[in-house]
């Protein structure tokens, strides 16, 4: 793989792949394996960029997130047809033939096929020092980041179907649960009977603020003055998730309820020669092996659309 510097790019390239988190180094790898031209660009802001360790990543369990992306950068450097860019995609339109870019660092390229690998970013609620626990001891998700709390004080910010999902799941991780609404509570009487039997405390009084010692969470305060001691707090992703950039919507690509890409088995989005892999194609994600195996996928498909078209089969 060439990396090219700040300099203005130009260019014809087979694939852009726009984002070069897991969904977008593992479709590089999979195009660079049968010679196709790409450009992959990245502005290197990946959602896990907040954690120190990364779980559930086979051979990679609990290993810094960039330590495996670092690792695929250096694979992809065997593969001279594979080029890339540190710089952000600004505009996508649509040409006769494929499609033209507009990069963050002054160039402009075209490519036959699009990837869009750029990831969603978190929204999260407003409470003081979240944002400063967030990937340590505040966290969204129990397979990422739950064994290493079993058995601790756990709470739960969230409300409804949601997060009886989340609370069933934490369950398997420690017995000593709360759930915090934030405000009067979604659940219906029968419900709340529910998780009480299960010793789960329901507060619907606002948070105030996180007490914290560095990374490390010490004791939730209510709105009313409580103060409950906790070590780790959860925080129920919001729907619609917010992506990371909305190019794959200036091009015409249909996003679903809960804000991610359309796309089929194989990361074709509703618009032809667009492919979308990674968290911004929903449940093909959200996590970062989920994320490599679809990009890998993607990046196959593409592959295999562009050589079809060239041998003319
Ligand atoms: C705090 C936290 C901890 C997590 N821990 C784990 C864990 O332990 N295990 C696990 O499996 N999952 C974990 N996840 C989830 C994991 O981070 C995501 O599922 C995974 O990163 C998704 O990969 P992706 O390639 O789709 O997107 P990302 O990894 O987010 O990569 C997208 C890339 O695209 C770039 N980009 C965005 N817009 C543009 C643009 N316009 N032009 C160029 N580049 C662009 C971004 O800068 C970024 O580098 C965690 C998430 C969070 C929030």
């Amino acid at each position: 793989m060439h990396e090219s510097d700040n300099a203005a790019l130009s260019g014809d390239y087979e694939v852009l792949i726009i984002g070069g988190g897991a969904a977008g180094l593992a479709a590089a790898l999979t195009l660079g394996r049968l010679r196709r031209k790409v450009l992959l660009c990245d502005d290197q802001q990946p959602r896990n960029q907040a954690a120190a360790h990364m779980y559930n990543f086979p051979g990679y369990d609990g290993a810094a997130p960039e330590l495996w992306r670092s690792q695929v950068r250096k694979d992809l450097q065997k593969y001279p047809s594979l080029s890339s860019q540190t710089t952000r995609v600004m505009k996508i339109a649509q040409t006769g033939t494929g499609f033209e870019a507009q990069l963050a660092s002054g160039g402009r390229v075209s490519a036959q096929k699009v990837l869009l690998a750029y990831g969603m970013k978190d929204r999260l609620p407003d409470i003081p020092n979240l944002a400063e626990l967030w990937g340590d001891t505040a966290v969204h998700c129990p397979f990422c980041h739950g064994f290493e709390f079993q058995d601790q004080a756990l709470a739960l910010v969230g409300d409804g179907e949601m997060a009886l999902h989340l609370l069933s799941m934490l369950l398997g991780l420690s017995a000593d649960l709360m759930l915090l609404t934030q405000g009067p509570s979604q659940l219906t009487p029968e419900q709340k009977q529910k998780i009480a039997a299960k010793n789960i405390h329901l507060v619907e009084t606002p948070i105030q603020t996180l007490e914290h010692t560095g990374p490390k969470l010490e004791a939730i305060v209510f709105a009313d003055g409580k103060r409950i001691s906790r070590d780790v707090l959860y925080v129920q992703t919001a729907f619609p998730v917010h992506l990371s950039a909305h190019l794959g919507e200036d091009l015409g690509c249909k996003v679903t309820d809960f804000g991610w890409y359309e796309v089929d088995a194989f990361g074709k989005t509703t618009v032809e020669g667009v492919y979308a892999a990674g968290d911004i194609a929903g449940t093909h994600g959200m996590s970062v092996v989920n994320s490599a195996a679809f990009g890998s996928t993607a990046g196959a498909r593409i592959a295999g659309e562009l050589l079809l078209q060239k041998s003319g089969f």
